[in-house]
């Protein structure tokens, strides 16, 4: 692993609200997609994606969902509302991947409950770029 690949650190716990997250070069959050997922009923929904507005329309979006299917494969995706950006990003996402993200619906018994710790899952396959001069 060279000295710019993010490190890594895994930790699933069912129900909690997981983090996958993004660092640049510098250490510094550039990107994030919080899910809760459960394994008994291989359902989840993910609660935000954000990434950096330095950032943005570098693919770091589609990375991060691609990251989730990739560590939860097979699981049944919902989102939290959508805004129209949040909507075309999804569809985009859904031709690309075969898997639907229709927002809202009902979360299984086991995801009903409180948030209680965060775990934060790093990339460890991402190898970031510097932003593009503007
Ligand atoms: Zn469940």
């Amino acid at each position: 692993m060279g000295p710019d690949e993010p490190t890594s650190a895994q930790l699933w716990s069912t129900g909690t609200p997981t983090e996958i997250v993004m660092l640049d070069p510098d250490g510094r959050v550039v990107g994030r997609l919080r899910f809760r997922a459960c394994r008994t009923c291989r359902a989840g929904r993910i609660l935000d994606i954000w990434v950096c507005e330095a950032w943005r329309h570098q693919g770091l979006g589609r990375e991060l969902v691609h990251s989730l299917l990739a560590h939860r494969p097979g699981y049944l995706w919902t989102t939290t509302s959508q805004t129209p950006d949040g909507r075309a990003f999804f569809l985009t996402m859904a031709r690309e991947t075969a898997v639907v993200f229709p927002h809202g619906g009902a979360l299984c018994r086991h995801l009903m409950g409180p948030f209680r710790r965060s775990w934060r899952y790093l990339l460890a396959h991402w190898s970031p770029r510097r932003p593009r001069a503007h």
